[in-house]
């Protein structure tokens, strides 16, 4: 990533809501890259505020969300999916003219449906979604590069001014991340399985794995390494924030577990009658699934995610 531009900032001002993970990256990455004039941080938690002071990631911070958004030109709220309508109502009637409020929620359909009529004439919503994060949440869990070479994913309804979006395009494209556009409901859908799913498998898995009597819960623990440990990592994710997804997502996720629940059956009968043919090829090409991802560079070729060998880090992993 290259360091500020010296061209003026996309944003003059800048209003951040919930200086969480996400919302406390944004900050950062914005002073870093040069993207905003004025940054200002807005978060309910008098803990989170001291903390953002300390970091020192906004230029003013507040817990108030109607003063804090006055005179902004675009508000980027951060708070979980089913905070949004009541952040959103509590700001509106601050926002000036001509301002844009965005998101970063992890479902769109339901977070434009919460926003969405709150806001006064003259200010646009374009919702968007980062295609990148971590199971680490609060201020201290953010970092500048975070959205770096990831894909960020806007829904501007329809009838929404193409400045509006650019405002958000360009914010998005300081900071690193690749920029797409699509329908709320179809990023739904497509999130659905290729995130929504896969936690709800992982925090199943290590449920019942807890739950197993003759397994006890040490052994799981201890070894834990093989594939099991990975699904630990999802499971470890905010709960408050999954929870809001589930209730904010239910139709594309029902949709795509039903898709899922087929197919493992059709796995599980393969195992139960021994069809070795039928396990290779559904394996072969999830191997090559596994390989398109690496080569966009979505992630890592290193074995094991990267995770340091014993022998080079002292014995510690
Ligand atoms: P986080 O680290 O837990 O931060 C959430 C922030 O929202 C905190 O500052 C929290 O303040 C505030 N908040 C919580 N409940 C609130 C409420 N009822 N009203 C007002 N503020 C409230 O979460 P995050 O990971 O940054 O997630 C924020 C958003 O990003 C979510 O919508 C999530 O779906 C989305 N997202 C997350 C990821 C990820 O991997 N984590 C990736 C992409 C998108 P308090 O200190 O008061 O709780």
């Amino acid at each position: 990533m290259a360091e500020p531009a010296a061209a003026a900032p996309p944003v003059d001002r800048l209003a951040i809501v919930g200086l969480g993970l996400i919302g406390s990256s944004i900050a950062r990455a914005a002073r870093r890259y040069g993207l905003a004039r004025d940054i200002v941080a807005i978060d309910g938690d008098e803990a989170v505020r001291d903390r953002v002071r300390d970091l020192a990631i906004a230029d003013r911070v507040t817990g108030d969300a109607a003063e804090g958004v006055e005179g902004a030109d675009l508000v980027v709220l951060c708070v979980p999916v089913g905070a949004m309508g009541p952040v959103a109502e509590a700001m509106a009637s601050r926002l000036k003219p001509g301002a844009v409020v965005s998101d970063v929620g992890s479902v769109k359909g339901s977070v434009v449906a919460a926003i969405q009529p709150h806001l006064p004439d003259g200010v646009a919503l374009v919702p968007g979604h980062p295609i990148a994060g971590t199971e680490y949440s609060g201020p201290d869990a953010g970092f500048s590069t975070l959205f770096a070479g990831r894909w960020c994913i806007l829904t501007p309804p329809d009838g929404t001014p193409d400045a509006a979006t650019e405002r958000v395009r360009a914010l998005w494209e300081g900071m690193g991340a690749l920029v797409e556009t699509m329908s709320p409901e179809h990023h739904d859908l497509v999130l659905a399985i290729t995130s929504h799913v896969p936690h709800l498998i992982a925090y199943n898995i290590v449920g019942t794995a807890a739950d197993l009597e003759a397994v006890t819960q040490s052994e799981v623990i201890k070894f834990s390494a093989s594939g099991f440990r990975d699904f630990t990592r999802i499971a470890a994710s905010d709960p408050t924030m999954w929870r809001d997804i589930f209730l904010n997502n239910r139709d594309a996720v029902l949709e795509m577990l039903g898709r899922f629940n087929e197919d493992l059956a059709a796995l599980a009968k393969a195992v139960r009658w021994g069809d070795g043919d039928a396990l290779h090829a559904m394996f072969t090409r999830t191997r090559a699934i596994r390989r398109s991802i690496v080569a966009l560079g979505q992630d890592t070729a290193a074995p094991d995610f990267g995770r340091p060998r014993p022998e080079e880090d002292g014995g510690k992993a």
